[in-house]
């Protein structure tokens, strides 16, 4: 008898969330991950009384209704909409692509106006393309100027992209871009779903209530006594990385990496929203987050004094970094596919996650597939 029926490795969303539902239909788990804390990226901290988001911001959004009802059976979740703006050259624009942006970039005031610009830039986009002979965007370049246009495209996704991916825009793929939407109404709400918000009292609570039940193992990597983990349960929940547990066979899969700067402030409101991206490539950080927006009120943002900031830099993994984001460009989905089919043929392991599944996942289409896999 293996004293485990799952063993889970690695307590981010994609694990917590299977070790709550493997728990509730009478499983027995053991989670271990090789952080010190659980939670992975989701992981908060509380600085000056502030939620700070230790891996980069979460603001989970969806609009299905039965992942909704699944995070907030765990804990109540507050509104958050998010909004951000970015920051080109001393001036600010409104993101998503909206009228507000538009009204910002060339002063137009309506929709038609609007539409028409862009439409004379997409033309000019068009016509580039045709001239190669080409019907269908080949990369986030094509695809950014035929959404776009040009303006929007040298100014606010760029250089953006570049600092974000560390490769040009015409080498990365155009699904990146797709995630972004282009509105002719002022809407500055960055995404189209319809329930968006942030755990009451940080994601901590979403993490520990989905681990409820569970043991726990914290400072323990899996790679470093394999044979031992893999004889204590049945079957396996991997969400590392997936070249990682096959040995690296066919070579390393790329990942994007982020470094945090955090610093607390003596001021109550440094940049007035969450999220300022910095859209310039002159800029080194892709972005700044001022974590006390995500959970405070207006009154509440200005009775507390100070305030937290995290400046982000992207690079490129390098062994014995966090790996953040999947470069998910032709070469690696390529290799990926190598992996996926070692991994497709183990029957009593589950492959989840963003890095187990070398997938650009939001955190509600994890959710459903973790809903939808049936515990045995
Ligand atoms: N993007 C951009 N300018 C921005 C924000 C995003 O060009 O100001 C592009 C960029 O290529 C990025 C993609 O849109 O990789 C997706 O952005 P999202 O905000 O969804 O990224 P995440 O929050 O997941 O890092």
């Amino acid at each position: 008898m293996k004293k485990y029926d799952y063993l889970i490795v690695g307590s981010g969303l994609f694990g917590s969330a299977f070790a709550r539902r493997a728990t509730d239909a009478g499983r027995r788990c053991l989670v271990i991950d090789k952080r010190p804390h659980t939670g992975g990226n989701l992981r908060c901290e509380s600085i000056e009384g502030i939620n700070v988001h230790c891996y980069g911001p979460h603001i989970f959004h969806t609009s299905d209704r039965e992942v909704w009802d699944f995070v907030n059976s765990i804990v109540p979740f507050r509104s958050f909409i998010n909004a951000p703006v970015a920051f080109y050259k001393g001036r600010l624009y409104n993101l998503p692509f909206n009228m507000n942006t538009f009204t910002q970039m060339w002063g137009v005031i309506t929709p038609d106006q609007a539409r028409a610009r862009i439409e004379e830039q997409r033309a000019e986009a068009v016509a580039a393309m045709q001239a190669e002979g080409v019907s269908e965007p080949r990369n986030l370049e094509e695809q950014a100027l035929l959404l776009v246009g040009r303006d929007v495209y040298q100014k606010l996704i760029k250089g953006y992209t570049e600092k974000q991916w560390g490769r040009p825009c015409t080498e990365l793929p155009p699904f990146i871009i797709r995630r972004l939407p282009v509105r002719f109404v002022f809407d500055n709400n960055y995404f189209n779903d319809i329930w968006q918000g942030i755990p009451e009292g940080g994601y901590n609570r979403l993490t520990d209530g989905l681990l409820k039940g569970s043991d726990i193992l914290t400072g323990v990597d899996f790679f470093d006594d394999r044979q031992k983990w893999e004889a204590i349960a049945d079957r396996i929940v991997f969400t590392g990385k997936i070249d990682e547990y096959f040995g690296y066979r066919f070579g390393p899969l790329q990942y994007r990496t982020v470094r945090f700067e955090t610093e607390v402030l003596d001021t109550p409101n440094h940049q007035g929203v969450a999220i300022v991206n910095y859209t310039e490539r002159e800029v080194p950080f892709t972005r700044i987050i001022e974590h006390k927006h995500f959970e405070m009120s207006h009154q509440d943002v200005h009775a507390c004094p100070k305030t937290v900031i995290t400046k982000e830099f992207s690079s490129e993994w390098k062994d014995g970094m966090e790996p953040f984001y999947p470069v998910n460009d032709e070469k690696n989905n390529a290799l990926y596919g190598q992996y996926k089919a070692l991994a497709d043929a183990q029957e009593k392991v589950i492959f989840g996650g963003r890095l187990a599944e070398y997938r650009y996942y939001d955190m509600a289409p994890l959710l459903r597939r973790v809903l939808d896999i049936p515990i045995d």
